[in-house]
């Protein structure tokens, strides 16, 4: 019995910011605006994981008025719902995830990305796999203005 679920999530880039996606910091001139670490890859998955699980989203989980959760590393939000997953005896068969960024390249931070999600969800870096793409110019991702992901978790009851 296996189960999927989607996740999508959009930041604003800001100057004054670090640049966090997929668990690391990617050099740039600006970063992700967020209550978190504003982390979209990691947000996207977390998404993509409780809704395998049917349990819901991140905001319900990790809601963004909780000073608890305030510039914290996302990984954490993964954490979390890799042990509610365990709860649930649902194991993490496979991810994938597009991120869509103007600039910069992040084709290759993806080993690195890939490794730091990896460990935090307590699979290989194998059952990641992790795609970019620009969005041709066009809207505020095209401006730079803001970066987006999408992600889908597939697990299994064991
Ligand atoms: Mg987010």
């Amino acid at each position: 019995m296996t189960f999927s679920g989607i996740g999508y999530d959009l930041h604003r880039l800001v100057e004054g910011r670090k640049l966090m996606i997929g668990g690391i910091e990617v050099p740039f001139d600006k970063g992700s605006q967020g209550h978190s670490d504003g982390d979209v890859l990691s947000h996207a998955l977390c998404d993509a994981l409780l809704g395998a699980a049917s349990l819901g989203d991140i905001g319900t989980h990790f809601p963004d008025t909780d000073p608890k959760w305030k510039g914290v590393s996302s990984l954490l939000f993964l954490d979390h719902a890799r042990k509610l997953l365990a709860d649930r005896r649902l194991r993490i068969v496979h991810i994938d995830a597009i991120v869509i960024c103007e600039r910069p390249k992040l084709g290759p931070h993806f080993p690195a990305m890939r490794a730091a999600l990896a460990k935090s969800l307590g699979i290989t870096a194998e059952q990641i796999n992790l795609k970019a793409k620009t969005n041709e110019g066009t809207g505020e991702i095209g401006r730079g203005e803001a970066l987006a992901a999408h992600a889908i978790a597939t697990v299994r009851l064991h």
